[in-house]
């Protein structure tokens, strides 16, 4: 057990990692060469694959569900923990007995393992080919030739201005309906548990004109809910100053939320991560405003005691969190909240671990992304200090912390038994073609008999059972406009 999640989300989505690609709607058949990608990790990971996947069709390779009739296989690698890493490890030693059987067929790693081990992964992984950095794809067609003749091919330079903002991604494996935008890359805060700045390298904001872009051709293609991604979304800025050359103006996260909320009132609009000491009023009051930008936010608080907040080099404390928390109260009374938790952080004590329960007692989280901590080599953490707590008792106090937050979620589903939810319809239930399913405002995955809805629509359900996981409705008025906001 390396983390739990509880609840139903698309932002690490346990049931997504490793999953393989195929794109939504292009015929791969008319293509000579055939490429297979599997991706692992976060929301971005599974982004990047996307843009991946538009460089490698531009040059002749169309994608394959089957990695066995691929002459080139990608696997997009997370080095978040290190059970991350190991599972890609086991799953290159899969293909390394593939490879054996097809000498001609590439395998590649990209992603943040690549970047993280660079060349050692050709010395210590022996089977793969190239080794490509999340901000090298664009040199994937020059690696690639390199590597057909039988060189190994590395690129892992980080880039200061690399968002791949004129890359038209190609969505992969999508349901029509919900799509993720990246609008930067990288990350500037240095938490001392994570590797992500070493991975992914500095942070730069994506120009505001090519999200809308996408964002409109997806709405036009009609997805009806954009997820907008970054590591720490509100410190999103696209400078004009620092791109001669443009007439355009200054934005922050909340004008760009609001550009996006603009484009359609039929586009819902989701937005991970938020980071406490950079959420601003500005976004609250935009999401408030806006009925289709939905009252959910992700604020990852990792700790509940000061002390290892600081160690943790997470620049807010407890006080300044739970203020946080109380303003998106104020402002959005009915906001879904989530987060992200780590026990057995370094130094970490029974009386850190039961201020951690207590911050989430307070908070009542809608959802929570719960790890015990896995020392990453190279991190302020792994440098500063000493890995002392148990791995037995990281699990317990793990294992408690689940059990905490089972409570909660729950009682937070009982809570929304008799209201009624505007549902973005996502397909069929997982049970039953007769059910659809779908996620309300604040990201809760609602279930009620199809009648004649489809995929697509937005249907007002009253909410009459629950489990832990999910609200069960029935339809009750199909609602075009959007609910009124304050
Ligand atoms: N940028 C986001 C933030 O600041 O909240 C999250 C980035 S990270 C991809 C997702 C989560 O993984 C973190 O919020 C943290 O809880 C967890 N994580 C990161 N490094 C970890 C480590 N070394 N051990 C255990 N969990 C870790
Ligand atoms: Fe990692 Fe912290 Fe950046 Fe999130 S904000 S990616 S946890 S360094």
């Amino acid at each position: 057990m390396d983390s739990l999640l509880i609840n139903d989300t698309k932002l690490h989505d346990e049931a997504r990692q490793g999953e393989a690609f195929s794109p939504a709607l292009a015929d791969a058949s008319h293509y000579k060469k055939h490429f297979y990608i599997e991706s692992y990790g976060c929301a971005m990971n599974f982004a990047d694959s996307e843009v991946v996947a538009s460089i490698l069709q531009s040059n002749g390779y169309g994608a394959t569900r089957n990695f066995e009739e691929a002459d080139l296989i990608l696997v997009n690698t997370c080095s978040i923990r290190e059970k991350a890493e190991a599972t890609v490890r086991k799953r290159l030693t899969e293909f390394r007995r593939l490879k054996k059987a097809n000498p001609g067929m590439l395998v590649g790693v990209l992603g943040c393992m690549a970047e993280r081990l660079k060349e050692k992964f050709l010395q210590e992984e022996k089977l793969v080919d190239l080794v490509v950095g999340p901000d090298a794809y664009r040199t994937l067609p020059g690696l690639i030739e390199e590597a057909e003749t039988g060189q190994k091919a590395v690129n892992v330079l980080l880039s200061r201005e690399e968002t791949y903002a004129d890359i038209a991604p190609v969505r992969l494996n999508s349901n029509g309906v919900n799509a993720f935008v990246s609008i930067m890359r990288g990350c500037n805060n240095m938490c001392s548990f994570c590797v992500v700045p070493f991975t992914r390298g500095r942070e730069r904001s994506r120009e505001a004109a090519s999200i809308i872009v996408e964002c409109r051709d997806l709405f036009e293609k009609g997805y009806r809910e954009v997820t907008l991604l970054g590591q720490n979304v509100d410190s999103y800025h696209w400078a004009p100053a620092l791109h001669p050359g443009t007439e355009q103006k200054a934005v922050n996260f909340a004008n760009l939320l609001e550009m996006v909320a603009l484009i359609s009132p039929l586009l819902r609009v989701r937005f991970s991560t938020s980071h406490p000491k950079d959420i601003t009023d500005d976004v609250l009051f935009t999401i408030a405003k806006y009925p289709n930008i939905c009252n959910y936010i992700h604020l990852p608080v990792q700790s509940g005691s000061s002390r290892v907040l600081q160690l943790m080099n997470r620049t807010y404390s407890r006080e300044w969190y739970v203020a946080k928390v109380n303003r998106i109260r104020e402002i959005i009374p009915d906001c879904g909240i989530s987060t992200d938790m780590i026990t057995g952080f370094c130094t970490e004590t029974e009386e850190d671990h039961q201020e951690s329960l207590s911050l989430m007692e307070y908070c009542q989280y809608d959802l929570a992304y719960m790890y015990f901590y896995s020392e990453r080599p190279g991190t302020l953490a792994a440098r500063r200090f000493k890995d002392d707590v148990p791995e037995a008792v990281k699990k317990r106090r793990l294992q408690e912390m689940v059990d905490l937050h089972r409570r909660h979620s729950l009682q937070s589903m009982q809570r929304d038994v008799g209201k009624t939810f505007r549902v973005l319809v996502e397909g069929f239930s997982r049970k039953t073609d007769s059910e659809l399913q779908g996620r309300n405002d604040q990201n809760k995955v609602v279930v009620f008999p199809k009648e004649n809805f489809k995929k697509g629509d937005y249907v007002m359900v009253r909410i009459e059972n629950c489990t832990a996981g999910t609200l069960i409705g029935v339809a009750v008025q199909e609602d075009i406009a959007g609910k009124a906001k304050r």
